[in-house]
C-alpha cells in the first residue's frame, strides 16, 4: 500500500464535495460526514474491500469506520455479495411476507435471549421510535429517562443531551423538535443511579421507561459499572418501567449476544441497527412478548413500514450473522481491540501524552486527557482539541478513523497483523507530532 498523499481531501475529493453542496445540503446526507470537527473537507469513497476503502483520487486506508459499525466482515464479504446477488435477482421488494424475515428474526432471537418477539424496521433510528413508543403504550406513561452523552438516532424526544451534568428536564439539541416532545425526556448522567432515581423521586408513577447503550460508543467510548446496571434493573422493577437496551453499535459488536450479554442485565426491550444489516438498511426492536404484544396487529400500538424486512437488507443480514456463528470470531476481534489500545497506551505513555483507552470486543475507543471518563461531562472534558490533528496525522499515514473525537472505532474480521502493525506506526507518528 502506498502512503496516502499529504494533501487531503484530494482534487476529486475536493471537487465532488464542492458539487455536492449545490444539491444535497452541507454536501453530505448525515451531517458528521462533513469532517466539520476535523476541520477539513470529506473524503469521497470509490470502494471499499476487506479492512480497506480507497477515495476518488485514488488513496488507500485501513478503514475504522466501517459504514459507522454495520461492517464488521469488512468491506464486499463475498458471502454478503453472493447472498443479495442470489435474493435480488428474484425481485427487490414484495411489501409481503418473506420466509427470510422469519430467518434472520430466529437468528437474532438466537443470539439474543432476551428477544421472545421481535419487528423490523429499516434503520436503529426506527427501532428506537418503536421501541419508545410500544414502552409508552405498555405502560401508560408519557416520561422517558435517556442519559446525557448517549445517542439514540435522530428522533424528535431522543434529541436532547443536557449540557451540564445536572439532571434536568429535556431541552432539545436541535430546532424543529417542539417543547413538549423534548419535555417528556428527562436525563439522567451515565453511570450515576442516584441521578435516575432523584427523577424518579420528582416524577412518581410516570416514567415509561430507562433507555441506554450499555456501552456508550457515542461519545467516545465508555464502560458501564456494573452496580450502576443492576441498579438500573432493580429500579425499573420497583417502580414499573421498562429497561430498554440500545444496541444498535453494540448489537454483534462487543460479543455475540450484545452489550446486554457481557453484564447479564437483561433488559425488557432492546433496539438493533449497523450490524444486523450487514450493510443495509436494517434495524429491530423487541424484547418481552407480553410488551411486544402491544403493538398492531396484536395491539394497538401503530408501527409500520413500507421496505421493512425488505428480502434483500434481511440476506445481507442473514449472511452477515451467520459467520458471527463462529466461536473465534469475538475473541479474535477482542484480541485486535486490546492490541491496538495496549500499543497506543503505551506509545502514548512513552511520549508523555496522557491517554485513556477502552475496548469491548470489536469497538474501541481513547480520550485524551488524564482523567478517567466516566460519563459525558468528564469526555467533555477530556482534551478533544488535540483530535483534528492527531486525526489528520493518521489519515495522512493510511488510517481512516472518525472524524469527531467523541465516536467508537471498529475492527472487522478483515483487519489483518499487518494492519494492525501499520495502524500502530501510525500512532506512533500522529501522537508524536502533537
Ligand atoms: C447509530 C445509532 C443509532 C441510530 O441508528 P441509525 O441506523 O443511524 O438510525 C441509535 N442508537 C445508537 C446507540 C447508535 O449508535
Amino acid at each position: 500500500m502506498t502512503k496516502p498523499s499529504s494533501h487531503l481531501p484530494g482534487a476529486r475529493s475536493t471537487e465532488l464535495f464542492a458539487r455536492a453542496q449545490q444539491s444535497i445540503v452541507g454536501g453530505v446526507n448525515s451531517p458528521v460526514r462533513a469532517f466539520r470537527s476535523v476541520g477539513m473537507g470529506p473524503l469521497f469513497i470509490q470502494r471499499g474491500h476487506g479492512s480497506r476503502i480507497v477515495d476518488v483520487d485514488g488513496n488507500e486506508f485501513i478503514d475504522y469506520v466501517g459504514s459507522w459499525g454495520p461492517l464488521i466482515l469488512g468491506h464486499a464479504h463475498e458471502a454478503v455479495l453472493e447472498a443479495v446477488q442470489r435474493v435480488l435477482r428474484n425481485g427487490t421488494s414484495f411489501g409481503a411476507p418473506t420466509e427470510l424475515e422469519v430467518q434472520l428474526a430466529e437468528q437474532v432471537k438466537d443470539f439474543v435471549p432476551s428477544l421472545e418477539r421481535l419487528r423490523f424496521v429499516n434503520s436503529g433510528n426506527e427501532a428506537t421510535q418503536g421501541a419508545l413508543r410500544v414502552a409508552r403504550g405498555f405502560t401508560g406513561r408519557d416520561y422517558v429517562v435517556k442519559f446525557a452523552g448517549c445517542y439514540h438516532g435522530s428522533v424528535d424526544s431522543l434529541l436532547v443531551k443536557a449540557g451540564s451534568g445536572a439532571t434536568t428536564l429535556g431541552v432539545a439539541d436541535s430546532k424543529g423538535v417542539p417543547a413538549a416532545s423534548a419535555g417528556t425526556t428527562l436525563v439522567a448522567e451515565f453511570n450515576d443511579l442516584d441521578s435516575v432515581i432523584q427523577l424518579v423521586e420528582e416524577y412518581p408513577g410516570e416514567i415509561a421507561a430507562v433507555i441506554l447503550e450499555y456501552i456508550p460508543g457515542n461519545m467516545g467510548v465508555i464502560a458501564p459499572e456494573l452496580p450502576f446496571l443492576r441498579g438500573l434493573r432493580d429500579l425499573c422493577d420497583r417502580e414499573g418501567m421498562l429497561l430498554i437496551c440500545d444496541e444498535v453499535m453494540t448489537g454483534f459488536r462487543v460479543a455475540r449476544g450484545g452489550a446486554q450479554s457481557l453484564f447479564d442485565v437483561p433488559p425488557d426491550l432492546s433496539t438493533f441497527g449497523k450490524v444486523i444489516g450487514g450493510g443495509f438498511p436494517v434495524g429491530a426492536y423487541g424484547g418481552r412478548a407480553d410488551v411486544m404484544a402491544h403493538i398492531a396487529p396484536e395491539g394497538p400500538v401503530y408501527q409500520a413500514g413500507t421496505l421493512s424486512g425488505n428480502p434483500v437488507a434481511m440476506a445481507a443480514g442473514l449472511a452477515t450473522l451467520k459467520l458471527l456463528e463462529d466461536e473465534s470470531v469475538y475473541s479474535d476481534l477482542a484480541a485486535k481491540t486490546q492490541r491496538l489500545t495496549d500499543a497506543f497506551s503505551q506509545i502514548a505513555g512513552e511520549g508523555g501524552v496522557a491517554l485513556q483507552t477502552t475496548c469491548f470486543g470489536g469497538m474501541f475507543g481513547f480520550f485524551f486527557g488524564d482523567a478517567r471518563v466516566r460519563n459525558y461531562t468528564d469526555a467533555l472534558a477530556s482534551r478533544g482539541d488535540l483530535y483534528p490533528h492527531f486525526f489528520r496525522g493518521m489519515l495522512e499515514h493510511g488510517v481512516y478513523l472518525a472524524p469527531s473525537p467523541y465516536e467508537a472505532a471498529f475492527v472487522s474480521t478483515a483487519h489483518s497483523d499487518a494492519d494492525l502493525e501499520q495502524t500502530i506506526e501510525a500512532f506512533r507518528y500522529a501522537v508524536g507530532h502533537l
